[in-house]
């Protein structure tokens, strides 16, 4: 068995979590680096017994030394109202971090993976979203730390594989839940669960009628280590997503009958930037990762999903 060493940052967040958990279980060795902004300990304490899993407090935007064979890069606030708290932070984590990353990358020879989003394609006037397709991002608006900060990242990223040769490899997620999602970090899913288990009003922005793409969060892990084992020339960017497409009114109906809630919908303003419509182009992870594609449906999902925060809230 080929034991590797892997350096996972954000490790301890939703996705970090249960990437950490998946490296170890695969036989490898596990550093999780995180400054639990959104992630906790709790996350990550299961695995704490574990000799081949190490904790480390650290912030990315500070430079971090290590030996590793790879890198996955995840550290960043993920949610709307997280990212927003502090915006300028929210760059620097996505700048500084990336740099960091990359030149320990680059020292040490290590692959590297990077998280990037959907956002990057903004509100999308091209549906569904290929790789190819540039996007539609206000530079100046309030996601646009995020999404500015992510595309810089992947800027960054391409241009240090060219410069440096650095092994890269960048994925686009799009919305992906699941067990360990933060219950008060403001995403859709977890909003809509935590208020359909209380029996309070669904908080709907907008008409509703805008749509995400949800994916369970075991369907994403499956694919960003199917990406991390590609050959040294595919360096993506590659869409990891679920094509199935939902209003937010039908999201909202789903949870309410699946937890059996007493909960009415209520209306609010949409938030300034929020995409209309959201849908990955799944082909080339397919063609790239071995004919990836999303194996839990939405239903299955939120299954797991109410399950975990009925036992958590
Ligand atoms: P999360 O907020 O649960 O995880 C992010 C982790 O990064 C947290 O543990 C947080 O404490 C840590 N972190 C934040 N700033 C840091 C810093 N400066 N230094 C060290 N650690 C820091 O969110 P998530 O949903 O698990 O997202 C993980 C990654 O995936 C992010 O990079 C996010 O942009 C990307 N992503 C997520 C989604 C999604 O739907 N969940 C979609 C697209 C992209
Ligand atoms: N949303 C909503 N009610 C909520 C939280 C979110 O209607 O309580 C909407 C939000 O306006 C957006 C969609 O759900 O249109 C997805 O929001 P989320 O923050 O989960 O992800 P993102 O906008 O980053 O895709």
């Amino acid at each position: 068995m080929n034991k590797k060493k892997i350096l996972v940052t954000g490790g301890a967040g939703f996705i970090g979590s249960h990437l950490c958990e998946r490296l170890l279980n695969e036989g490898n060795e596990v550093i999780c680096l995180d400054n639990f902004f959104t992630g906790a300990k709790s996350n990550v304490v299961h695995l704490l017994d574990n000799p081949y899993f190490e904790l480390v407090r650290h912030d990315v935007t500070m430079p971090f030394f290590i030996e590793a064979d790879e890198i996955y890069n995840l550290a960043c606030p993920a949610s709307p109202v997280h990212y927003q708290y502090n915006p300028i932070k929210t760059i620097k984590t996505s700048v500084m971090g990336a740099v960091n990353m990359l030149g320990l990358a680059k020292r040490i020879k290590a692959k590297i993976l990077q998280a990037s989003t959907s956002e990057v394609y903004g509100d999308p006037d091209i549906h569904p979203q290929p790789e190819t397709y540039w996007g539609n991002v206000n530079p100046i608006g309030s996601r646009s730390c995020y999404d500015e900060g992510k595309r810089c990242a992947e800027s960054l990223f391409v241009n240090y594989h060219k410069q440096n040769n650095v092994k890269i490899k960048i994925i686009r997620i799009f919305n992906t839940y699941g067990p360990r999602m933060h219950p008060n970090d403001g995403r859709v899913i977890s909003n809509f669960i935590v208020q359909a288990l209380q029996n309070k009003p669904i908080t709907i922005y907008g008409d509703g009628k805008q749509t995400r793409s949800f994916q369970y969060v075991d369907d994403l892990v499956e694919g960003m280590i199917r990406m991390m084992a590609t050959g040294d020339t595919v360096t993506g960017p590659v869409n990891i997503g679920n094509p199935g497409e939902f209003t937010m009114l039908e999201l909202a109906d789903k949870i309410i009958n699946m937890t059996g809630s007493r909960s009415k919908i209520e209306f609010y303003p949409l938030p300034e930037d929020d995409p209309i419509q959201r849908k990955p182009d799944i082909a080339l992870a397919k063609k790239l990762l071995n004919n990836w594609e999303p194996e839990i449906n939405l239903e299955n999902g939120l299954q797991r999903t109410i399950e975990y925060f009925k036992n958590t809230i």
